[in-house]
């Protein structure tokens, strides 16, 4: 701000034009000339404002009213001083928005004051933004099309409407209450709200149906609202609500009103980024579930079991699912959606099962790891079947398996059971399986066998070469 303008700014206001407007048709008792002019000069010596001019317009002359309008603009910006426009109340002034950016902007600049004597509202320089707000939701009011309202209780919900406040029940994720002076206010549901983000959340990583959600917000403890005494009936929680939450903007901050998005006023859940990740997703499947899955399936997170475990009644695959528990830790489950019966497993339960049958089983004591490699890489050297590097990143892998599986990540335990393990289904809480070759013939033979089965079926390593290759396998300590 340069110094001249806040001089301006610091002006003090003691000269005031009056603005008066009246229909001619309608003196209606207090809104005649005079009534309105008398009501406007005492307010003004109450504030100490000396009148230096009157514009005074008959609603009939329509092309008058514009006119006499346009000079009082022209004549205040003619002026050096600060103007103080004192009318009386604000419908007399302005009618509809077009005439606030004009006024606002020489208002900011320190060169207006409006008074509205009604309203108990003086605009200015310093104006917060609740006047502001308040100001324009005054020209709303003044509009003809609102005026044309009859009904008070339309023109209340508009009222409302124009400072953000949501009219009726609050979303799932809020809770409708009175403030200390007895007004209705909405706030957040402590319980329902948290859940409905990690609902968004989860939604926008693309792993979710709306099924699928609603089970998993279902575990993190979300239920319906229940309304006391009162005869609403709770929404049902059903994967239509589920919609609604993920459709529904309020939580970002605006609420749909007449097919319109207007600001409200009470605390946000999420940001606009998610919704809106979200909203793409929603439309994503509508337009081509099948395509989404496949897309999921290659770029989302990484879960050990993913693609490896088909469900042991109806032979889909079955799919990963985040659960919360109380103590904050998230479990991993694969459940079936294809709604057969099958009960979901946890992923750390089907590893520890297969820890103690495989994992485990395959160690090898430094001593024989270097005696069955030697045998094996100079085997190999003769024959040159598969690549030295394969083959030591395979021995390892026997060696380490069970420390290797417990230290890696999703990503990587994954790609070691794709190495590992085929016609994968789960029957109950079981995992059933078969071994690869040659994981298979070593698990259920002797130490010294090892050398020639890992010789005589070393074209099966073929089929799981780049599974291997691409192992970043970190040697035990
Ligand atoms: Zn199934």
């Amino acid at each position: 701000m340069s110094k001249k303008n806040q001089n301006l700014f610091e002006t003090e206001c003691n000269e005031a034009i009056i603005f008066a407007r009246v229909s001619s048709e309608k003196q209606e008792k207090g809104a005649s000339i005079d009534a309105q002019k008398e009501c406007i000069y005492e307010y003004c010596k109450s504030k100490g404002l000396k009148i230096i001019k009157e514009y005074i317009i008959t609603e009939s002359t329509m092309r008058g009213d514009r006119k006499q309008y346009k000079e009082m603009i022209d004549f205040i910006k003619g002026r050096k001083q600060k103007t103080a426009i004192v009318v009386n109340c604000v419908d007399r002034l302005q009618r509809s928005y077009s005439d606030t950016p004009i006024l606002d902007d020489m208002r900011k600049k320190g060169k207006i004051e409006i008074h509205f004597m009604k309203e108990c509202l003086i605009l200015s320089n310093h104006s917060t933004g609740m006047d502001i707000l308040f100001w324009n939701m005054c020209v709303l009011m003044a509009n003809s099309y609102v005026l044309s309202l009859s009904d008070n209780v339309r023109r209340s919900l508009e009222y409302n409407w124009a400072k953000g406040k949501w009219q009726g029940l609050a979303p799932l994720g809020y809770l409708n209450t009175r403030d200390n002076k007895g007004n209705a206010h909405i706030i957040i549901d402590e319980e329902r709200a948290p859940i409905i983000k990690r609902m968004f959340e989860e939604y926008a990583t693309g792993l979710h149906s709306a099924q699928s959600l609603l089970t998993f917000a279902t575990h993190l403890g979300l239920t319906a609202r229940t309304f006391g005494n009162t005869n609403r009936h709770p929404h049902p929680l059903n994967y239509n609500t589920v919609y609604e939450i993920l459709r529904n903007p309020f939580y970002y901050g605006v609420m749909k009103v007449k097919g319109k998005l207007i600001p409200h006023i009470y605390d946000k859940i999420i940001d606009k980024k998610l919704y809106d990740r979200v909203q793409l997703i929603l439309e994503a499947k509508s337009i081509d579930r099948e395509f989404l899955a496949k897309q999921q399936k290659y770029k989302t997170r990484k879960f050990a079991f993913r693609s490896i475990i088909r469900c042991g009644k109806c032979n889909h695959f079955m799919s990963p699912d985040c659960k919360i528990k109380k103590n904050k830790m998230s479990y991993v489950y694969f459940r079936c959606y294809n709604n057969c019966g099958q009960p979901s497993a946890n992923s750390k339960t089907l590893l520890n099962q297969l820890d103690n049958e495989v994992f485990s089983k395959f160690y090898i004591s430094d001593d024989d790891f270097i005696d069955i490699s030697k045998s094996v890489i100079n085997h190999n050297k003769h024959s040159h079947y598969i690549k030295q590097e394969i083959l030591i990143k395979f021995l390892i892998l026997i060696r380490d398996l069970s420390y290797i599986m417990k230290e890696a990540n999703a990503g990587m335990q994954n790609e070691i059971l794709t190495i590992l393990l085929k016609d994968c289904s789960l029957n109950g809480k079981t995992l059933s399986y078969n071994l690869r070759s040659p994981f298979d013939k070593l698990l259920v033979s002797q130490l010294s066998d090892w050398k020639d089965i890992i010789i005589n079926n070393i074209k099966d390593l073929d089929a799981i070469e780049y599974n291997i290759k691409a192992l970043n396998l970190v040697e035990r300590k």
